[in-house]
């Protein structure tokens, strides 16, 4: 199925692509969404609010209307071994009084007595739209709160207009260089590293870091799930950065190296192969400091896979031949989200993201099968056009693509940042075969009108075994 069977704005034609079709082909993307075209894309205050939002000791103040803090109020699963503060959306509520003569000394009576209240570690302040518009100083007010507080106070400059969501977790970032190298650190080991865009989104982050303990080495800083403002602080004292959502973090990875020296390597903790890879690349890295770095990561790995590899290739044979979609916000998860649906014998139709850049859509390319449609920043009218067409089993994305799946009658598995189901990891990977084959089996879908036809009509299909549908 080609691209053109689908409507599409004509403005948006350069940003859709069919691999294979073409293989010089490259696809217009990290650029604005159009107008009118209803983007499933979320603001630059919301990219910056989602990067940050796992620092749980931080108070995270949103400088603006109530409807920017309501909007991403426990935004993600990101859970914490601690402090939860950061599951409290605290805001300024500024109203027309504030914009007209200014909101400076709302923001910090607010600050103060929220840090008097809380005693966070540190604080980040959010600016939004209203707040580019009018012009408030956050560099100022905060500088003042910090000095008079004792903790770091930091602006984060992510006016929701001022660009793509990508453009918040530039901010994001900026915000974190202004954290990391605030502190001592001595006493960390030369095998030690920092986690860089996970957001420990239903414990994940902690199964990773059970692996790398394993390993030997001496985890310093989460950045950010389940993150600790005096951790970030000394983040330049580990050794090495290991880069999950680079989308997110890759920002801040950039500056820690021209800054501190520390290098950086990509990792996907997503999918049999991208887990093992990325524990490998890390021993690598360590291999000349302690080779047993490298052993330990083996013996890991197979220890893992004895019982993974045979119950997937059970599911494997339930699953072989049904259809998948994948769109997500950041283009490094569909990666291995391709490579996991081809070992458990899915075929992936359709692959998109929020904020891909060229270089994220080109390794795309040339993971997926041809004829894979390939789109950047879609919207509902596009996405709902190549799911029908498709007649695909199940629609991977986030909470913006639920219901647009649920609409259609197709199957929905969430791999967003509220899911509560841990992904990563080799349990992880178990999880995912596991819920995807639960969601495509589900006897629910003999009764979507638009199958009927198709296969055999509703009426004529026997009605499930009560053991089929109930819990
Ligand atoms: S920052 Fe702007 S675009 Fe984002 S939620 Fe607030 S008002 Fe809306």
């Amino acid at each position: 199925m080609g691209a053109e069977a689908i409507e599409v704005f004509a403005e948006r034609k350069g940003q859709i692509l069919v691999a294979g079709a073409d293989e010089m082909a490259t696809i217009a993307c990290d650029k604005q969404s159009l107008s009118g075209a209803v983007s499933q894309r979320a603001c630059v205050f919301c990219g910056a609010r989602v990067v940050l939002y796992p620092i749980t000791d931080a108070l995270h103040l949103v400088h603006g209307p109530i409807g920017c803090a309501a909007y991403t109020w426990d935004i993600r699963g990101s859970l914490s071994s601690g402090p939860e503060l950061h599951r409290l959306s605290f805001s300024t509520d500024l109203r027309e009084k504030d914009v007209i003569f200014g909101g400076e000394p709302k923001l910090e009576l607010s600050l103060r007595e929220l840090i008097k209240k809380y005693q966070p570690r540190g604080a980040f302040v959010y600016s939004t739209c209203v707040v580019g518009v009018i012009g408030d100083d956050l560099e100022a007010v905060c500088k003042r709160v910090a000095k008079d507080a004792g903790i770091p106070v930091i602006p984060v400059m992510s006016e929701g207009f001022k660009g793509t969501k990508r453009a918040g977790y530039s901010a994001a970032c900026t915000a974190l260089s202004r954290l990391v190298g605030t502190a001592e650190t001595t006493g960390i080991s030369p095998l030690s590293i920092n986690l860089l865009g996970d957001f420990n989104l239903a414990g994940e982050i902690w199964i990773i870091r059970k692996y790398y303990e394993a390993m030997g080495l001496q985890v310093v800083a989460n950045i950010t799930g389940d993150g600790r403002i005096d951790d970030i602080r000394k983040a330049h004292g580990a050794a090495l950065n290991i880069v999950q959502c680079s989308g997110a973090t890759m920002e801040i990875a950039k500056h820690m190296k021209e800054t501190y020296g520390t290098p950086f390597l990509r990792a996907s903790y997503f999918g049999i192969e991208d887990m093992a890879e990325s524990l490998y690349a890390v021993a690598r890295h360590f291999q000349d400091i302690d080779w047993q770095v490298m052993e330990r990561a083996r013996k890991l790995v197979a220890e893992e896979l004895v019982g993974l590899v045979p119950e997937l290739r059970e599911i494997r044979k339930k699953l072989t031949g049904k259809t998948v979609a994948i769109y997500v916000g950041g283009a490094f998860k569909a990666f291995s989200l391709i490579k996991a649906f081809r070992h458990i014998g899915m075929k992936v139709v359709l692959v998109g993201s929020q904020t891909g850049t060229e270089e994220d859509y080109r390794e795309i390319q040339q993971v997926c099968d041809p004829g894979t449609v390939i789109v950047d920043d879609t919207n509902p009218l596009e996405l709902g056009g190549f799911l029908r067409e498709n007649d695909v089993d199940i629609l991977v994305g986030g909470v913006k693509e639920r219901p647009l799946a649920h609409k259609l009658g197709i199957g929905f598995v969430d791999h967003n940042h509220e899911r509560k189901l841990a992904l990563e990891g080799f349990v992880g990977m178990r999880n995912f075969a596991l819920e995807v084959l639960s969601t495509v089996d589900t006897p629910i879908w003999r009764f979507v009108p638009r199958r009927a036809g198709k296969t055999k009509s509703a009426e004529a299909l026997p009605a499930p075994a009560a053991q089929e549908v109930l819990p």
